[in-house]
């Protein structure tokens, strides 16, 4: 019988979110955190450019997407590796660094993809309790042991729209073992104007033992064509470059890449309409009746009242309604859903359908 590594049937299969509603003539897709405003309209055209160009393989090494970004980020270019989103930089950063018997650690509320990628390799994920639905750093530090290889921290942390700050990230890391890696999932990062935040950037940069990743699915709106990337010290690029497939990064992805990253207006633009939607939506769900957790992320995290079963209800309602919402029982937060900062017509609708239901 064929029978795979230990603890790959361990793997609950990540479920994105919904993204079809039969019957409904509209469908509003608030269940995946994508950009409401699109990609760059530069991001389309370099998309666009590369029709004639099908036959030909990507560069392997992504030099001038990683240029381009290295210039936006004021980093080393040497320091990035690209990646098929940055799932596969998290997958990858696991399967280079932990195995059986490993223990891999994040937050209780954290990103999904971080048990999926540890149970893959056969290593066991471990959480740490949060406080007020934000990461906690003394928490984390008392859970890290000898066979802990990787530590995730979503900052900010998907779903629940928190962040800790830059000094917390760094007593975090200050008490870890040097043999742990730390890595910094900022995937929501150009949404955040707090002045306490810094994307990890610096850290990565000063130390040996800290990756940061980010990605183009989000303030960028490439999530159709897969790209992340990662910023790390030159040993942890050595690796990953040993282990990633030779073209993991289409050229379609690259060059689109290059234009978005470039295009700090539309980044502008995308985080001045998120803040003035989320800010709008929040107000009047909590009038509503909701009890909304502060994101500085492009999306929000809502409590019903009626726990669980009204949650449920909510989302099933609404879907019926061709509004798609991300439930949030497999992140241990039954009675909350995840809204999607979508567009302001979006935005309207979806509080007119949960005013409705509400009541
Ligand atoms: C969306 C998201 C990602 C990344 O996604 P890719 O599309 O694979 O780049 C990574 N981490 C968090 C916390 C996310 O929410």
């Amino acid at each position: 019988m064929l029978t795979p590594r230990p603890g790959i049937l361990d793997v609950a299969p990540y479920v994105g979110g919904e993204s079809l509603a039969p019957g409904a003539n509209r469908v509003i897709r608030l269940a995946s955190n994508e950009n409401p405003l699109g990609a760059s309209a530069n991001a389309v055209a370099a998309y666009e450019a590369l029709r004639g160009e099908l036959h030909r393989y990507p560069d392997g090494g992504a030099k001038a997407l990683r240029a381009a970004i290295g210039e936006v980020e004021g980093i080393d270019p040497e320091g990035i590796v690209c990646g098929a989103g940055s799932d596969e930089l998290i997958a990858l950063l696991v399967k280079a660094y932990a195995g059986t018997g490993d223990e891999v650690l994040y937050s209780a509320h954290g990103f999904l993809m971080y048990a999926i990628a540890a149970r893959t390799v056969g290593a066991t994920p471990v959480t740490a309790p949060e406080a007020n639905l934000t990461a906690d750093v003394d928490a984390l530090l008392v859970r890290a042991s000898p066979r802990t290889k990787l530590v995730f921290l979503a900052n900010p942390n998907n779903p629940t729209g928190s962040y800790i700050s830059d000094a917390e990230v760094r007593r975090l890391r200050a008490g870890l073992a040097d043999e742990t890696l730390l890595v910094i999932d900022a995937a929501y990062a150009e949404y955040v104007e707090e002045t306490d935040y810094t994307d990890g950037a610096a850290l990565v940069g000063e130390c040996d033992n800290v990756v940061m990743t980010r990605t183009f699915s989000k303030i960028h709106g490439l999530a159709a064509l897969r790209l992340g990337w990662a910023y790390c010290p030159p040993a942890v690029v050595d690796v990953l470059n040993r282990v990633r497939g030779p073209f993991n990064v289409s050229q379609a992805a690259q060059s689109a890449g290059i234009a978005a990253v470039r295009d700090l207006e539309h980044c502008a633009r995308s985080r001045r309409h998120n803040k003035q939607a989320t800010a709008r939506f929040a107000a009047a769900a909590t009038a509503a009746g909701l009890t909304v957790f502060p994101s500085v992320g492009n999306f929000v995290l809502v409590r019903f009242p009626g726990g669980a079963s009204a949650a449920e209800a909510a989302l099933a309602t609404l879907r019926r309604q061709g509004i798609l919402l991300r439930g949030m029982a497999a992140y241990g937060l039954p009675d909350c859903l995840r809204i999607t900062i979508g567009s302001d017509e979006d935005m309207r609708d979806t509080m007119q359908a949960l005013q409705d239901f509400l009541q």
